[in-house]
């Protein structure tokens, strides 16, 4: 009788799921997710989320004639104690990128070797394995979008893993307790769960896929996918998802795959960075101004399209991309903070929060990162102007100004002053009155 366990870590999913799917090739699979209290304070609401999601996996996999195995505590150590309590001679795992998913991969390799069980890693993270696809003259990654955007787009996609049919857990094994879903932070963020994906990915897929190319910079229009979080944590399979909207031809949403994968091939030979410029000499100069900074988070700036955006992040643990260029922009290229502490922000409310996508993303808007022209500026008032032509966005989020019609909301301190000064809402911050006359 052959027994196989499998560590799931932001592989949270039946569909696709090549780990998942080589433990269950034995008699006896043991689908395990390690609670880890290292990571557990990072973000309140990714903490809830993962926990949505762990119930939906328990739920599906009783239902298939499993269980999730849950254990607390060290993941190498918890992995290797349930592998010798089974019996089980091979651990399964999909292979991840950050600092610490490497970390964890090389201490679970030295102790399975040390105790005489295979260690298989699988694909599942991505759409094309980080690594797979590398530039001519020997180097490791690609530095620049566009050239790797070409050769991910001809490279071989894998088949896509069988979904198990029926999954046995090996006799007398506890399944441990899931404790509840602890509270999260934000109070519209969305439900964690592969069904809940699913639910939402085919919704999306029939009314708004079709138009994305136009609609995906659209602030208050909102027709992106707002998948990412499922992405995040691996309830979607990105194969899966890339090879739908290929077949729908969905060139554009493809290429926003594409530009994840991207991050995680840098992440995989730039494992610093989200301490470490990736263009050594761009990283300087920064000021550290507590008050600007405060008034950024807080969705305080006094520049309405800056702090409508802020305030969606705290609000639904998530921001449009759109928002969030225009946003990180501002704290580096305007208000000239280090964008180390933009990641951090970012990294405690976001759903979808990840390290390639978070640093790599505030990287290319510092101009420390993969951006070409990286000393291109955001003006805050033409981007808002361009992008939510009539306000809506800002007044969906910045109640403050709903009275405001139309495109004047962008620029509140060109109301008269008598009216200006009658509104809750700041004047652009004192570090910045300078743009704000620039801005006009
Ligand atoms: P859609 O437009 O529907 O795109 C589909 C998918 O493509 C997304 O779910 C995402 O997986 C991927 N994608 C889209 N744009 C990008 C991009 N620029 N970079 C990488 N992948 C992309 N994305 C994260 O998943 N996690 C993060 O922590 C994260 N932090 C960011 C920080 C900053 C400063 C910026 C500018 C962008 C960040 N992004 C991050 C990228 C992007 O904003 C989100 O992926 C996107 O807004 C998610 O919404 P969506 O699912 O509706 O995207």
């Amino acid at each position: 009788m052959r027994t196989a366990v499998v560590l799931l870590t932001r592989d949270l999913r039946l569909h696709d799921n090549p780990a998942l799917a080589a433990a269950c090739a034995a008699d006896r699979a043991v689908p395990l997710y390690v609670l880890d209290p290292a990571l557990a304070g990072l973000s309140p609401n990714r903490t809830r989320f993962l926990h949505q999601c762990l119930a939906d996996l328990r739920g599906q996999l009783r239902a298939k004639g499993g269980d999730l195995v849950v254990r607390q505590g060290d993941p190498v150590a918890e992995t290797i104690r349930v592998a010798r309590e089974t019996g089980a001679g091979t651990i399964h795992l999909a292979a991840d990128v950050s600092g610490y998913a490497r970390r964890r991969e090389r201490r679970l390799r030295e102790e399975s070797e040390r105790h005489r069980i295979a260690l298989e890693l699988h694909p599942g993270v991505t759409v094309v394995e980080p690594g797979a696809v590398r530039p001519g003259g020997g180097g490791e990654s690609y530095r620049v979008f566009t050239p790797y955007f070409r050769s991910w787009s001809a490279a071989p996609w894998r088949g896509q893993a069988q979904t198990p049919q029926r999954v046995a857990l090996p006799d007398g094994l506890t399944a441990g307790d899931l404790p509840g879903p602890p509270a999260g932070e934000s109070p519209h963020a969305c439900e964690g769960g592969e069904t809940e994906a699913r639910r939402r990915l085919t919704t999306w897929m029939r009314q708004d896929l079709p138009g994305y190319a136009e609609a995906h910079d659209d602030l208050p229009g909102d027709g992106t996918s707002r998948l990412s979080p499922y992405l995040r944590w691996g309830c979607l399979s990105p194969l899966a998802l890339a090879e739908a909207a290929r077949d729908r031809g969905a060139d554009a949403f493809v290429r926003q795959l594409c530009w994840r994968d991207f991050y995680y091939q840098v992440t995989r030979v730039f494992p610093g960075i989200s301490t470490d410029a990736l263009r050594p000499g761009a990283d300087n100069d920064w000021r550290y101004d507590d008050d600007a900074l405060q008034h950024w988070k807080d969705g305080l700036t006094g520049v309405p399209v800056v702090d409508a955006g802020m305030r969606q992040l705290r609000d639904e643990g998530w921001m449009h991309n759109r928002a969030r260029l225009i946003t990180a922009a501002f704290l580096t290229k305007h208000l000239g903070i280090d964008w180390r502490l933009g990641v951090a922000w970012f990294f405690r409310w976001l759903l979808d929060g990840d390290v390639p996508n978070n640093s790599g993303n505030w990287q290319w808007t510092a101009g420390t990162g993969n951006d070409t022209r990286p000393y291109r500026r955001f003006n805050p008032i033409r981007q808002a102007l361009r992008f939510d032509p009539d306000g809506v966005y800002v007044r969906r989020y910045v109640p403050e100004l709903k009275g405001i019609n139309g495109a004047a909301v962008h620029q509140p301190w060109r109301l008269p002053a008598s009216e200006f000064r009658s509104l809750d809402y700041p004047g652009p911050l004192e570090s910045h009155r300078d743009e704000a006359v620039w801005l006009r």
